[in-house]
């Protein structure tokens, strides 16, 4: 591609891109095809010469739009937000024609000191003191990955790697039921065995761990020559957004030498307003935290914030420096694939440099707190209606409800029906929890261009299909 095809071309993606957006609400917000559908519209070979740019593009529209799912829809109240937004979609492009692969410090020294300064910002102005260094990090299952191997490093005096985890102690995980399933997948992808993730029971409005049966856990299984090696906190979980009393929580950990890591993937981003930092009283005593701006801060996928006290510790954990990495001369700076699992690593800190520099954090600080302002206004609004109940209260943007008229007897079965409706329906998108034992329906608030009225639209639907389950 010459450069004027190639100028014409980018200009039709920025154009096409500006018009998606503002045309987005248009949409069905979930794709409303059926499995293959898009699959069977591919060629089954891939062209032996290359094809126009025109097709290609217009096949873009005809064959994958349809499939698509609108998460930058304004009505998208599903799962947890990936809201981006004009800044940081300006920072892709300009990432995208860099591609850069910033895996050490010489291979653009840019990359690496603005991802320092980016995240010193952030660890400001979500309040974590400076006892902190931040790095980003692909996901928050990749951050918590990498606390868990920082943590088994640490209890095993730092010999798991070298030596393997073959007769060596039991290593116990602790953390509630609320937890998201990265979790999981971080104990198993460390070796330490689903059986030694041993659920703490929860308490309390926020469904948070019981503080001393965690430390009962903890002595129980020292006493039983088990080795406690790390405590998963959670603030915000996925399901009903559970936060962990993590004052309580990182006494425990502080009195067992056990190290903390706190999973804010989603309630991270609203610790930037300072009345909501209550839930994360006590952060500043764990070893780490993580939260994604890539859900909840206007920046795009991907880019989680993961925070450590003890750099070394995570250094000491990952880094590797084979001969065909060394920078002869350059070595002893920041090479930021030492604190991450995969050795390549995008541009990340560019759109979050744009995003905060472009809203500033007072901006951004207004547009969560009217997220939070609309999620419980309707919660509210669905209390009071006698048909429906809010299952869980709102924590920040998230609260679950479901539809209980009287005439009805299985609330589980009725409550799966609606929500196929509502997400065939298409004017909004939600998705479901189990909570006590139930089949409840989540709804969160965070998109970038979300207003009330499309808080309430969304809330209309609900009703509106709602009612014609009767008769249907
Ligand atoms: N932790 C929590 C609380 C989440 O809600 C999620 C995803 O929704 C994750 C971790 C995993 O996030 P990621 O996709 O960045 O790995």
């Amino acid at each position: 591609m010459d450069d004027e095809t190639f100028r014409a071309w980018a200009r039709r993606a920025a154009d096409w891109s500006v018009d998606y957006l503002a045309g987005v609400g248009e949409r069905p917000v979930r794709a409303q095809v059926a499995p293959g559908e898009i699959f069977r519209q591919l060629p089954e070979t891939p062209p032996a010469a290359g094809e126009p740019m025109e097709r290609i593009f217009s096949d873009l529209d005809r064959v994958v739009m349809p499939g698509m799912t609108h998460w930058q829809h304004p009505r998208f109240f599903a799962y947890f937000p990936a809201n981006a937004s004009p800044p940081s979609l300006v920072a892709e492009f300009v990432t995208a024609a860099l591609a850069a692969q910033c895996m050490l410090w010489q291979t653009s020294p840019a990359a690496t000191e603005l991802e320092t300064r980016v995240m010193d910002w952030l660890r400001q102005m979500i309040g974590l003191p400076d006892a902190f260094t931040g790095v980003i990090q692909d996901s928050a299952s990749g951050a918590t990955l990498a606390a868990l191997l920082t943590a088994r490093e640490r209890a095993l005096g730092f010999t798991g790697n070298a030596k393997g985890l073959a007769g060596g102690p039991v290593l116990r995980v602790y953390a509630s039921e609320q937890v998201h399933s990265s979790v999981d997948k971080a104990v198993r992808i460390a070796g330490l065995g689903d059986a030694n993730l041993r659920r703490i029971p929860v308490t309390g409005p926020l469904h948070g761990m019981d503080p001393e049966a965690l430390d009962a856990a903890i002595r129980a299984d020292r006493e039983a020559g088990l080795v406690p090696a790390a405590i998963v906190a959670c603030l915000g979980g996925t399901g009903i957004g559970a936060c962990d009393p993590i004052e309580a929580v990182a006494a425990v950990a502080r009195r067992h030498d056990v190290f903390l890591h706190v999973d804010a993937a989603w309630a991270g981003s609203a610790m930037i307003c300072p009345e909501f930092r209550d839930l994360m009283r006590g952060a500043d005593l764990a070893d780490s935290l993580v939260f994604n701006p890539h859900k909840w801060l206007f920046t795009h996928f991907d880019c989680s914030a993961h925070f450590v006290r003890d750099p070394k510790a995570l250094t000491d954990t990952l880094g590797l420096r084979p001969a065909y990495l060394r920078t002869l001369g350059r070595d002893g700076v920041v090479d930021y694939n030492e604190w991450s699992i995969p050795l390549g690593r995008r541009f990340r800190a560019l759109k979050l440099w744009f995003v905060i520099r472009s809203y500033g954090v007072e901006a951004l600080r207004d547009m969560i707190r009217a997220h939070v302002a609309w999620a419980r206004d309707l919660a509210g609004i669905i209390e009071a209606d006698p048909d429906f109940e809010v299952t869980s209260a709102p924590v920040l943007s998230l609260f679950s409800f479901r539809y209980a008229p009287a005439w009805a007897d299985d609330l589980d079965a009725l409550n799966a029906r609606l929500l196929e409706r509502i997400n065939d329906d298409g004017r909004t998108y939600l998705t479901q929890t189990r909570h006590e034992g139930r089949f409840v329906i989540r709804f969160q608030v965070g998109q970038t261009t979300t207003t009330r009225e499309d808080v309430m639209m969304a809330w209309a639907a609900v009703r509106d299909l709602a009612a014609g389950l009767r008769v249907g």
